[in-house]
């Protein structure tokens, strides 16, 4: 009898160790509006799918097993070296996710790379060119969804964790730390940074032609440029005095991330209303949060990482104005 019970006791015990160990792969509970609408079959559809679209082939393990491994300790080998291992995990490595010889990928990595070293899943395109790149990524990625200062925000489920972790810790200190700008704050998608890029180009190219600086045929030309190229002759002709910013007097990238490049298509980036609080900068950075994007200044990063532990992965500290910024010391 007690034999049979212990039988059935561990027939259970390992049933229910296999269902948990599936639930830990599950997007459950927080995940996104789009993936909740999805049959099951369209995620893991959509996941294999984003699987080939990450480099990887049959030969590396599962993409589940590895995302669950930590990210390694900061090792020799600076900034390449520890964005490397850190891309490991995923089956990438860092030729892949930039192409340094394309010289706005390797503009973009130096001012945009720190997310590389982040402890979630990192952007597997330095530049992503279209939405479906885009949607793979997220798809894959584990989203989680809360309300800070009344607005629905979604971030990677690690990232939104230790936010709201912040956050707590803020109002215990009469603090609070809420979204700038409604949702947008948070996660965006590849549509939105393209908007945000066309506000400015598309202005620019009226304005430059009004001006006899910029002749139609050449603006018509420019805007018929895939996106990639569209940006490099963009940063190509501002050395020229002819800017593509806001005001027309900068350029463009001062004013807008070119799209499809910007953290928050990674989901691991969040604007602060509070940016300005050196007490809630703190409280940020105890909880992952840095800021690597240089004169974005209501913009900060998930790295998931020890403030200590940045310069030794490589990752330099630049004072500016109100504040500071770690960024990729290449
Ligand atoms: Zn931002």
């Amino acid at each position: 009898m007690n034999l049979i019970v212990n039988r059935t006791a561990v027939f259970f015990g390992l049933m229910f160790l296999i269902g948990s160990m599936a639930g830990c792969y599950k997007p459950v509970a927080n995940t996104s509006a789009e993936e909740r609408d999805q049959p099951e079959a369209a995620i893991t559809e959509t996941r294999a799918e984003s699987d080939s679209e990450m480099g990887n082939t049959s030969e590396n393990v599962n993409k589940t097993e590895t995302l669950s491994m930590d990210a390694p300790a900061p090792s020799a080998g600076g900034f390449r070296g520890n964005v490397e291992a850190n891309l490991k995990r995923f089956g990438l490595d860092l030729t892949s996710v930039a192409d340094e010889s394309n010289p706005v990928q390797s503009r973009i990595l130096r001012e945009y790379g720190a997310v590389l070293l982040t402890t979630a899943a990192p952007p597997s395109k330095i530049m992503f060119t279209s939405e479906s790149q885009v949607e793979a990524f997220q798809a894959k990625a584990e989203i989680g969804s809360g309300t800070l200062g009344g607005v629905t925000i979604e971030l990677q489920r690690e990232a939104l964790s230790a936010l709201q972790n912040a956050a707590e810790q803020a109002k215990a200190a009469g603090f609070t730390i809420t979204p700038r700008d409604g949702q947008e704050a948070a996660r965006r998608s590849y549509a939105k940074t393209l908007d945000l890029w066309n506000s400015r180009f598309l202005k620019a190219c009226d304005h430059w032609t009004g001006k006899g600086r910029l002749s139609k045929a050449e603006a018509d030309r420019l805007k018929s440029l895939p996106i990639g190229q569209q940006v490099e002759e963009v940063l190509e002709i501002e050395k020229k005095g002819i800017y593509f910013n806001t005001f027309f007097n900068n350029s463009i990238l001062s004013s807008v991330a070119a799209p499809g490049t910007s953290q928050h298509i990674s989901m691991l980036a969040f604007d602060a209303s509070e940016y300005g609080n050196p007490a809630v900068r703190k409280i940020l950075a105890e909880n992952g949060w840095f800021r690597t994007v240089q004169n974005d200044e209501p913009h900060f990063t998930y790295l998931g990482r020890k403030e200590s532990d940045l310069g030794p992965l490589g990752l330099k500290k630049v004072a500016k104005g109100s504040g500071e910024y770690w960024v990729p010391d290449l």
